[in-house]
């Protein structure tokens, strides 16, 4: 008999990057949507089973499916088990989709995945109505399911972005943005990662399919793609061997990836450029030496970074650089460390983030996630508050933006979004238990009633 599976990803008027973050996924102020490319590889397995059929319902992607729209939707899809991707942010009300969805089908299973699921897995299997929690990453978890065996990551399929409104992913400047696995994991061992805790071993895809990948995603009108691995360039010899036949082959393609710099040396830069490489994120997180090594953290020598990071630059290749405010151990001068040593990185975007504790004590609830905020609470001690980090944050984006770019972009990035998104988040926290309305007031908030 054919098993039916409906697998979902909700809206709440609030953008969340769901792959980000070790899948516990990130709050974005800005508008470009990113797929979430465990959920579409899931989709694309159960869709290549004969013994299995599959709709995916992406609604960040779909016009106005809010909560209410959502339910409706669902009621009219025939389907065995549903399966619904949850990020840290929206996983209260996710778990209010839940119980909706289960007292209109009591009968049927209805499942939560994502890494905020795995971490509150004891707690949502005694206290609410799901019929499990999916622990694993959720293509992982389907493709065991559907082959009876753990995938290695070349047996995975490509992802199938046909299976939904693929064009509707795109970044601030209207290009189409797909994302790709060439590896996931990482070698490394920084202990605040969220990624480590969630896939379990470092594996890459082979050379040939990682370009087969890539032939498919501009055979569908990709602009840029961005690979979502999170040391794309471990191996020298294996990213060699990708440029070389992005080269050879004429794959005409923008792409982006995330690595560590000092990976990098003039050599290897020059080739990632000519194949068509154009933006390079890493990690700095802190200025702080003392606070890295509590956190086993090496992101490699000052003056390393700032000479790979100059080089990029003259080779025409775009940097982005994450940092981290508000570690427990942070305070104001150290904060201030971060920031100088962001500016002296000077890397083309820094991207200044809130510490989140993943270190949840046993049997969590989900009250360990603030609602759409990137925000956790643990319990554990900190020198300096929220509110105190929050300025930090916002006053360092502003500065950064502001100095390579101008006060006016600051003013339209790092203040009116921020502010936008602040307004929305704290009438949304109020109607958590409530989705129809909570659907109604985001509405009238688009349409600026
Ligand atoms: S280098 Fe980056 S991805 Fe790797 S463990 Fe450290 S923070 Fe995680």
């Amino acid at each position: 008999m054919i098993e039916k599976y409906l697998l979902v990803r909700a809206c709440y008027g609030i953008n969340i990057h769901s792959d980000a973050h070790g899948e516990y996924g990130t709050v974005l102020e800005s508008p470009e949507i990113y797929p979430d490319i465990s959920l579409i590889t899931a989709a694309t397995i159960l869709n290549g089973s004969p013994d299995h059929e599959v709709v995916i319902i992406d609604a960040p992607i779909e016009d106005d499916l809010l909560p209410d729209k959502l339910i409706e939707k669902i009621k009219g899809t025939h389907f065995d088990k549903l399966i619904l991707k949850t990020a840290a942010a929206s996983v209260k009300s996710d778990l209010e989709l839940i119980r909706q969805i289960k007292k209109i089908f009591p009968d049927r299973c209805v499942m939560l995945a994502g890494h905020a699921a795995k971490s509150l897995s004891e707690w949502i299997l005694k206290n609410t109505d799901a019929d499990g929690v999916i622990t694993e990453p959720l293509d992982e978890y389907i493709y065991r399911t559907v082959y009876g065996r753990e995938a290695d990551m070349d047996l995975m399929p490509t992802p199938d972005y046909t299976l939904v409104d693929y064009r509707r992913y795109k970044d601030n400047s209207g290009n189409i943005r797909l994302t790709l696995k060439a590896g996931r994991g990482c070698p490394m061992n920084c202990s605040y990662c969220p990624y480590i805790r969630y896939y379990d071993r470092f594996g890459t895809r082979s050379v040939d399919k990682v370009i087969e990948d890539m032939k498919v995603l501009v055979s569908l009108g990709a602009d840029i793609i961005q690979f979502r691995d999170q040391f794309f360039t471990c191996d020298k010899q294996r990213t060699k061997e990708i440029c070389e036949r992005i080269i050879k082959e004429g794959i005409s393609v923008r792409w982006i990836i995330e690595t560590r710099i000092t990976s990098l040396d003039e050599e290897l830069i020059a080739l990632l450029s000519k194949a068509g490489l154009f933006l390079i994120c890493f990690g700095v997180e802190a200025g702080n030496k003392d606070i890295l090594d509590e956190y086993n953290s090496n992101k490699g020598r000052p003056e390393v970074l700032k000479k790979t990071v100059e080089y990029l630059d003259r080779q025409g290749i775009l940097t982005m650089a994450f940092y981290i405010v508000g570690f427990p151990e942070d305070t104001w001068e150290t904060m201030r460390e971060t920031y100088r040593f962001a500016s002296s990185i000077n890397s083309s975007i820094a991207a200044f983030n809130e510490y989140m504790d993943f270190d949840l004590p046993k049997g969590s609830g989900p009250e360990v996630f603030s609602p759409f905020e990137n925000s956790t609470n643990t319990g554990r001690p900190y020198h300096l508050n929220r509110d105190e980090v929050r300025y930090a944050k916002d006053l360092f984006s502003g500065l950064y933006t502001m100095e390579h770019d101008s006060l006016g972009k600051a003013y339209e990035y790092n203040y009116l979004l921020a502010k936008e998104s602040r307004q929305k988040v704290s009438l949304l926290k109020s109607l958590e238990d409530d989705l129809i309305k909570m659907s109604q007031v985001i509405r009238e908030t688009r349409s600026g009633i």
